[in-house]
């Protein structure tokens, strides 16, 4: 069995499962409870706070544990719009956002906000020119991604930043399908609020994080208890947070020689399906990338047959994002970047990580040329 489904969800790491393990057993206790049990998981989660902090750059006072990408992201557009509604009612955003945040703001759309929805080229790539221009008196906050999860292009978000910081207004970056991938560096780039997902990371799935920087004004999405400085109620996920803070130690360790090693790996099975196979095509610029994705049109091939039969061949791919597989649409984020219907729906997104080797990729390079002569056929 082959996984290169990444993007979607990774593998718990190892010794993350072994970090986590005892908050489900003898370590038990509620953070809040001023006992022996409650200070003893509390310390946990603090430490765990400082590890998110120092892999994303920022204070440990500014890292909110959330319960996913999905919640981090609604929480900061929510959290601005209904902190901010007396400045402003203009938001900017991209056409290629995930649907965390394209949902969000079509649903702030439909509260009244006004949303700028900035096109990319057919490179997949944003022009911070362009998204200067859109900015109003009006406007109180910028959220755009940091790499794509579909074709894994990065956005020049420290431009970005800085017209943000220049006009003085908020800017939320998701940093989900980057974090572990990329560098991140929250003071740099000048983000208000930045959301990462453990899942993708080697942690669980069920926790998440928002960065908020100080001073920033947002209103919570969850009301209830004191939980992370009045920011997020609910007693704390423990286990997923020490998980969390463990994943994001080991990817700061690992991060550029497996970058390395995976920018190794993909682009061996981009060469290797390049000249087995004619018609095929790869979507997104080819540098401004993260290092384990690839997104390859094939001609005349059906993407769903041609997973079913990957899938048969115990190879596990996907065609775009997993939340939105299963559904017939072809991906909004290729119809954004003008790639033709036709080809948009030959579309299969690979993306490597930790456990793939170069032999897997020799086995999928063995498989996948016969599979797409055969669809095509
Ligand atoms: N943002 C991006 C760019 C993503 O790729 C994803 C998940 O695929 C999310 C947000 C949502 O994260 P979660 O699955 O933790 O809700």
């Amino acid at each position: 069995m082959i996984y290169m489904d990444y993007n979607a969800t990774a593998p718990v790491h190892p010794e993350v499962l072994e970090a986590l393990l005892p908050f489900y057993r003898e370590s038990f206790g509620n953070p809040s409870s001023i006992h022996w049990a409650g200070r003893r998981v509390k310390a946990a989660v603090e430490e765990a706070r400082d590890k998110v902090a120092s892999f994303l750059r920022c204070a440990p006072v500014e890292v909110v544990f959330t319960s996913s990408g999905t919640e981090a992201d609604n929480m900061a557009i929510k959290g601005v719009a209904s902190a901010h509604c007396g400045k402003g009612n203009h938001i900017i955003t991209t056409c290629v956002e995930h649907p965390a945040v394209l949902n969000t703001c079509r649903y702030l759309e439909r509260k009244g906000y006004d949303v700028t929805w900035l096109e990319v080229g057919h490179d997949g790539l944003l022009d911070p020119a362009s998204l200067e221009e859109c900015i109003t008196d009006r406007t109180i906050l910028i959220s755009t991604m940091l790499a794509n999860n579909e074709i894994g292009t990065i956005f020049p978000i420290r431009e970005i930043g800085e017209i943000a910081a220049r006009h003085r207004i908020y800017f939320h970056c998701d940093a989900v399908q980057a974090a572990g991938k990329i560098p991140i560096d929250c003071r740099e780039m000048n983000v208000s609020l930045l959301a990462v997902s453990g899942h993708k990371l080697g942690a669980p799935q069920g926790i998440g994080v928002l960065v908020v920087r100080q001073g920033v004004k947002a209103h919570p999405l969850i009301h209830g208890g004191a939980q992370e400085r009045n920011r997020r109620a609910g007693t704390e996920n423990v286990a997923g947070i020490v998980a969390l803070g463990k994943a994001c130690e080991l990817a700061q360790a690992s991060l550029s020689s497996e970058s390395a090693r995976l920018r190794e790996l993909r682009d061996r099975l981009e060469n290797g399906i390049l000249s087995s196979l004619p018609d095929v095509r790869i979507n997104g610029d080819r540098e401004k990338r993260l290092p384990n994705t690839a997104n390859i049109s094939f001609t005349g091939v059906e993407a769903d047959s041609l997973l079913v039969n990957l899938d048969l061949a115990g190879i596990a791919v996907s065609s775009g994002a997993a939340c939105s597989s299963g559904t017939l649409r072809t991906s909004h984020v290729l119809s954004a970047m003008g790639v033709e219907h036709a080809l948009a729906k030959g579309s299969v997104r690979f993306s490597l990580g930790r456990e793939n080797s170069a032999a897997d990729v020799d086995y999928l390079l063995r498989e996948l040329p016969e599979i797409v002569r055969r669809l095509r056929k």
